[in-house]
């Protein structure tokens, strides 16, 4: 079996005091781990089981009849993008081709960090709201659940994960903070950028 819980990218506490410690670890260990756990489970014995989180997520996306398997497998796939789309001091701008590219599809990088805090704020339930490249432009769209919203992971930019366990420890029911926060001291335009460039190279 290929699937793995894989480290974090950053201590548990890295994040202090944006997103807590207490966060963090729930939400790797009981909500990540849970996902990838159920996911190994469901997958024992199938011709799945040696597929990597990649290939599960492509085979069984349209599939009514694994929802359960795309769900977990999707929901490891998206923490891991998460994980990732965080870092200790991050926030600020990003530099070079994705800024650029930001410029010319949002204007200016404020109205770019406007439009993910009213996607994500717009998104009723629980979600990601996600910064993807397609057709050479860049869009920001929020999708329900464990949802990805593009077939061709590589699309993906960054995410944020926008479910309340993300959040409901540090700022309770209010989201708009939390959005507020991640765009100001966590997200992190390094690793976006490495994504972003690998598409346009
Ligand atoms: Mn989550």
């Amino acid at each position: 079996m290929n699937i793995e819980l894989p480290d974090l990218p950053f201590d548990v506490d890295s994040l202090e005091p944006y997103i807590s410690a207490e966060t963090v670890k729930y939400h790797y260990l009981k909500h990540h781990k849970g996902y990838v756990d159920k996911a190994k489970k469901f997958i024992a014995g199938t011709s799945l089981a040696d597929l990597s989180v990649e290939e599960i997520i492509s085979k069984t996306r349209e599939d009514d009849n694994a929802k359960k398997i795309y769900n977990s497998t999707a929901q490891i796939w998206n923490h891991n993008l998460y994980w990732h789309s965080m870092k200790k001091h991050g926030g600020g701008s990003p530099e070079g081709a994705l800024l650029a590219q930001i410029e010319k599809d949002f204007n200016t990088l404020e109205k770019f960090q406007e439009e993910f805090k009213k996607c994500g704020l717009a998104e009723f339930g629980s979600g990601y709201v996600w910064l993807l490249f397609l057709e050479g432009k860049l869009r920001i769209i929020s999708d329900t659940d464990a949802k990805i919203p593009v077939q061709d992971l590589n699309q993906a930019i960054l995410n944020m994960d926008v479910w309340e366990h993300a959040y409901y420890i540090d700022y309770r029911n209010e989201r708009g903070k939390y959005i507020d926060i991640f765009l100001k001291y966590l997200i992190n335009w390094d690793h976006a950028a490495s994504r972003f460039n690998s598409l346009i190279n």
